[in-house]
Formats: C-alpha cells, sequence, structure tokens
C-alpha cells in the first residue's frame, strides 16, 4: 500500500471516540490507523508494541519465552517504568520503539502473547489510555478490550502481499529473503490463530477489508464512509 498526500481533512471524530483496527502482521493496521487517525484527529495506540517489548526484554534477560511464570514476572517488573503514547513506547524515560521492529522480536512478542497472565497485566494498561478516544491496532481490540468499541474493522491481506510489505519494510535492517519471511509470517500468524486465549479473530460486528489489491486511501475511504454512516464523525 503506498502513500499518497490527500486534502486537508474535512472531519473530525465525535467526542471519546474509541475504533478497533485487527488484523494479521502486515496487514497494514499500523499505516491505515495513522492516516486515518490524521484524517479524524484522535491519537492512534499500538498494541503490538507492549507484547513486543515484553518479549524483547524477556529475550535480552535471558529468561525462556516458554517459562510463563518468569515471563510474566518481567511485565510485572516493566510495568511501573513504561510510558506508552502516540509516539511509541519507553521504557524508565528512553523511546525504545525502534528496537521493537525486528521479526525476531515480533517472533518473541507473539509467544509471550499466547500467555493469560502477560495478556491479563496488559489489558487495564490499554483499556485505561482508550478512555479519552483512540483508535487502537491489534490482534484483539475489538473482541477483547474494546468490545464497547463503535466502530471495529478486520484488516486481511494475503499472505503473500503481507509478507511483500514486511520484507520492503525490514529490507534495509536483515538479510531475509521474501520467502524466508513468508515462512517468518504464517508461523506468527499460526501462533496468533491457534492460541487459547484472546486469539486473532474478528468481533463478531466487525467489517472485514481485505487490503491486498487496495490503496492506503481507499481502505481509509472505506472506513471514513462507515464511520460517516453511523455519525461518528462530523464535518468539521
Ligand atoms: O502487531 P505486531 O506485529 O507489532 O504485534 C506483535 C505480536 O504481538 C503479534 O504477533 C501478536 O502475537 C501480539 N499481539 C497480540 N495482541 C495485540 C497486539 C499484538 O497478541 N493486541
Amino acid at each position: 500500500m503506498s502513500g499518497v498526500k490527500r486534502e486537508a481533512s474535512e472531519w473530525r471524530a465525535i467526542k471519546g471516540l474509541t475504533i478497533a483496527i485487527d488484523g494479521p502482521s502486515g496487514s497494514g493496521k499500523g499505516t491505515v490507523a495513522k492516516m486515518l487517525a490524521e484524517e479524524i484527529g484522535l491519537p492512534v495506540l499500538d498494541t503490538g508494541l507492549l507484547y513486543r517489548l515484553c518479549g524483547f526484554t524477556a529475550m535480552e534477560r535471558g529468561v525462556a519465552l516458554d517459562d510463563e511464570a518468569a515471563v510474566a514476572g518481567v511485565v510485572d517488573a516493566l510495568l511501573d517504568g513504561i510510558v506508552w503514547t502516540v509516539d511509541g513506547v519507553s521504557l524508565d524515560g528512553v523511546n525504545v520503539t525502534d528496537s521493537l521492529r525486528s521479526e525476531a522480536v515480533g517472533a518473541a512478542a507473539s509467544k509471550v502473547a499466547a500467555m493469560p497472565s502477560v495478556r491479563q497485566k496488559l489489558l487495564g494498561l490499554q483499556q485505561q489510555l482508550s478512555a479519552q478516544g483512540c483508535i487502537m491496532d491489534g490482534r484483539d481490540i475489538g473482541t477483547v478490550v474494546l468490545p464497547d468499541a463503535p466502530a471495529k474493522f478486520f484488516l486481511a491481506a494475503s499472505v503473500r502481499e503481507r509478507a511483500r510489505r514486511r520484507w520492503a519494510q525490514l529490507k534495509h535492517q536483515s538479510d531475509s529473503s521474501l520467502d524466508e519471511v513468508i515462512e517468518e509470517l504464517k508461523m506468527r500468524d499460526q501462533r496468533d490463530l491457534e492460541r487459547q486465549h484472546a486469539p486473532l479473530k474478528q468481533a463478531s460486528d466487525a467489517i472485514t477489508i481485505d487490503s491486498t489489491t487496495l490503496r492506503v486511501e481507499e481502505v481509509v475511504d472505506r472506513m471514513l464512509g462507515v464511520l460517516e454512516r453511523r455519525a461518528l464523525i462530523q464535518a468539521r
């Protein structure tokens, strides 16, 4: 999905609006959420960063990623020092977002994200921050974190297209071939879909948008159409 500069926005979100965007890795959630946020004036919170920070810290501290009690201990120790905002995630005052973007950290994140105690510890933080209104993207936002959000979207795209997007993003920092990225993505999909607790799942009231052949602007236009019909955005 490529980015094209759009005209100044005509829309403003109604007060306190929450929008859930879920979907698998590489479905374009982050890019779409940012553009939609600019259009309607809401902050975006990327929940994947929280799981990435937990996976990354567990790895750094040499904690086995299949030891739930030990990983939960790492998360407990982290919680006090985390500041999570639209600018990413900071730990003890340092913005660590850029160090969390690699595929290795994504894989570690999906392992710790399968642990119920880890998800439970991060749930309160997510719900607390949504209170003022936001666009939140992740895997279980429409089903678990914000089940009452008045607008929920589920972004889909073919595995090949998602891998191509990831590969293009990571090319400058990794030697992985496109085929390797496809395999890594399939493994991550499988873990996210098959885990017992809060798996990647479309909420029954979410609208699916398949972005395989759509540009970001087209996805955002569809979302704006839904929000307008539901009177969740107003003309400025
Ligand atoms: O979206 P991102 O690729 O940054 O997420 C990394 C991993 O964190 C995902 O593969 C998924 O396992 C986990 N995650 C989750 N629930 C969320 C957001 C991310 O389980 N709401």
